[in-house]
């Protein structure tokens, strides 16, 4: 999940380019559908469930147990975060220039790849930031997991958000620094949970 820095300072997410390198694993196939999808935002969905009995924002370490993550080490890097094997099993490194909001979506990101490759067929791993159908998956993921559907409804209804749209900017970085997450990540998070409310109540 590559960002890029506006002239305001925002950190925006940037489209997919060919300055990331390639890093350990090369997929062999890429055959992500919609069941896929599906199949990946559901396993999001359930791991993110056992995050019910904690307030947000949501510590990433039980995610990182149950992908046997043994490490996150942060420090400057050219990306995000990138994933990688060492002799002590998997670990992610996080840039460490960027806000924390960022480098908990970037590891959300990086969890996404792990679900994306568990959930596909053939065992085969997506662990490359160069496949956009992946990428946008995965940060997809990212905010499944760091704002669950529950946990986004809850809020909704602690705020009395009953209106498809105008959210006020004061509830997005409200929203945004109570799950730990960019308000531009949040705030299309907020719109999707509410329409799948409306469509539920109505
Ligand atoms: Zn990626």
């Amino acid at each position: 999940m590559p960002w890029k820095i506006t002239k305001s300072g925002n950190r925006m997410p940037q489209s997919r380019g060919g300055s990331r390198t390639k890093i350990v694993t090369e997929p062999e196939s890429l055959r992500i559908d919609a069941r896929m999808e599906r199949r990946c935002l559901t396993t999001a969905e359930n791991l993110a469930s056992e995050f019910r009995h904690y307030t947000p924002p949501f510590s990433l370490g039980p995610l990182l147990k149950h992908f046997e993550i043994a490490r996150v080490t942060e420090r400057p890097l050219d990306r995000d975060a990138c994933l990688k094997r060492g002799s002590e099993g998997l670990y992610i490194e996080v840039n460490s220039l960027y806000p924390m909001a960022i480098r908990r979506m970037a590891i959300g990101h990086e969890i996404g790849h792990l679900i994306v490759s568990q959930s596909s067929t053939g065992g085969h791993s997506h662990w490359g930031h160069y496949d956009k159908r992946i990428e946008d998956l995965c940060d997809r993921l990212a905010v499944v997991l760091l704002a669950p559907s529950w946990a986004v409804s809850r809020f909704l209804e602690h705020k009395h958000v009953t209106h498809l749209d105008g959210f006020g900017k004061s509830i997005l970085k409200e929203a945004a620094l109570f799950f730990g997450m960019p308000t531009e990540m949040i705030s299309p998070r907020l719109a999707q949970v509410n329409t799948t409310r409306s469509v539920l109540t109505n």
